[in-house]
């Protein structure tokens, strides 16, 4: 089977979130499944950089693309200067760049375009997210009579509902797309286009990052606007959970952590506690419970609810250290409380070497998400054995098994519902078990076990796209 991934970020190249480690990581499970599989994506700023970096000369099939392959899986990067070649994936501190629509609108015509100058007719177009979703737009409307294509089929992949690639209807020529498409049946919302939406109306097969976040947005909770469109589409929608990408994430391999580890070998977890203690000034003691979080700071992440249970936390005696960048509104609050807080440490940045420090060090990973359509971070933090403490939402709820509704299975805790009280209970919960070694280091046992490879995922995404081409 022949599958062309589109994304616009992919790691190792470039990345602002999961949707990157997604498709770094699910091509080359696809192909040792045996699918011949190939990754498009924009060449950035960021791109030239790991190219430089790493000393890497890409290819250059044909003008304005270059291609770079690892472990089997051809990456191509489509290069356009003017769009491409600036700070930043999708903007600055300052937002989005005003010309978004047209940027992806151009990475997805040139993707189909070059498809057909490299020969290589894809069974399945898989897109991800709205700023790849144009490409099944395109492909069944601008493309629809292209032969080349005849036999391909769409799959579009929702990674978070709530960025749906939003313009002024303004913009419709611009990116090549007819005037009749803007209606309620195509990409007409609320006076806007909607890219994401088109993706949705046009594809063959629908997939989001859980099984429960397939179930939560046909739902007016979780549905941002489009939960009518997508009940009516749920034949199709599937949910199929994310992996993770152990060969990235291994504290037994792990070179960017203090010291490697394994379950046999757990006391050298607690040589990371020290190392990160030090490193960002906190008391240094093995003893005291060290809490982490590594996200970005939006109010989906549960920024909100963490803000106002800050000063009772860190009035307890434990220690906190968040790593994230975001809404500037949330770095102003944490700033003020780690200001006046030994035990907190709020580092401001994007930082893949301390997030690797922090999964290893912490005890205990928060991540009380308001929604999460799969998330990475509780899967990595299992892995690293810091057990996590999340929400009952989407692929969290999945993923993680509360201690207290299974002894045997549990792997973390569940707040009881979204709210300041439910979070401080949870703490105090995991105070309370981090007394009792035992039972913690059961706990752990059990987390570190878990296994959320990519295979399984990768199979059952093959799956459902050879139940497409029957
Ligand atoms: P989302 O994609 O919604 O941001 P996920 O949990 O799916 O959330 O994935 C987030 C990924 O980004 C994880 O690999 C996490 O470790 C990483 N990450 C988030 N914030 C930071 C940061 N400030 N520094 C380094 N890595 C980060």
């Amino acid at each position: 089977m022949k599958i062309v991934i589109v994304s616009s970020e992919v790691v190792p190249f470039a990345k602002t979130g999961g949707l990157a480690d997604v498709c770094g990581a699910l091509p080359e499970a696809l192909k040792n499944i045996g699918s011949d599989t190939c990754v498009f994506m924009p060449k950035y700023r960021e791109v030239n950089n790991y190219f430089k970096k790493n000393n890497i000369l890409p290819k250059s099939p044909c003008p304005g693309l270059f291609t770079f392959e690892i472990k089997g899986v051809n990456f191509y990067f489509i290069e356009h200067n003017d769009y491409f070649d600036r700070d930043g994936l999708y903007g600055t501190a300052m937002g989005d760049y005003p010309d978004n629509a047209q940027r992806f609108g151009f990475f997805c015509k040139r993707t189909l375009e070059y498809l057909k100058q490299i020969g290589f007719k894809p069974d399945i177009i898989h897109c991800h997210d709205w700023q790849a979703a144009l490409a099944i737009t395109y492909l069944k409307n601008n493309s629809k009579h292209d032969s080349f294509f005849k036999k391909t089929k769409t799959v579009l992949t929702i990674h978070n509902l709530a960025y749906q690639g939003l313009f002024d209807k303004s913009e419709m020529p611009k990116i090549e797309l007819n005037d009749n498409l803007f209606n309620i049946e195509g990409l007409e919302f609320y006076w806007k286009v909607n890219l994401l939406k088109g993706g949705i109306v046009f594809s063959d097969l629908i997939t989001t990052v859980s099984p429960t976040y397939a179930k939560e947005i046909q739902t007016k909770e979780f549905g941002c606007g489009l939960e009518g469109l997508l009940f009516s589409r749920n034949q199709k929608l599937k949910g199929v959970i994310n992996g993770l990408d152990y060969f990235l994430w291994n504290p037994e391999k792990d070179s960017l952590i203090y010291k490697k580890f394994s379950i046999k070998k757990i006391n050298d977890k607690y040589e990371n506690k020290v190392g990160l203690q030090k490193e960002v000034g906190l008391k240094v003691s093995k003893d005291i419970p060290l809490f982490g979080i590594v996200t970005r700071l939006a109010e989906q992440k549960g920024v909100d609810i963490i803000s106002e249970a800050m000063e009772i936390m860190c009035n307890k005696d434990l220690q906190l250290v968040i790593l994230g960048t975001g809404d500037i509104k949330y770095h102003q609050i944490l700033e003020g409380i780690a200001k006046k807080h030994k035990n907190f440490v709020l580092l401001l940045k994007f930082d893949n070497r301390l997030a690797h420090d922090i999964y290893a060090a912490s005890d205990f990973f928060l991540m009380p998400s308001r929604y999460e359509p799969c998330g990475l971070g509780q899967m990595i933090s299992l892995k690293y054995g810091s057990l996590p403490l999340v929400s009952k939402t989407g692929g969290l709820a999945d993923t993680i098994i509360d201690i207290d509704d299974n002894s045997v299975k549990g792997n973390g805790m569940l707040l009881k519902d979204y709210s300041k009280k439910s979070l401080l209970e949870v703490v105090d919960r995991s105070l309370d078990l981090y007394t009792h070694t035992k039972s913690l280091h059961k706990v752990i046992n059990v987390a570190m076990n878990n296994d959320f490879s990519w295979e399984e995922s990768a199979r059952e995404y093959q799956k459902l796209f050879k139940a497409l081409l029957k």
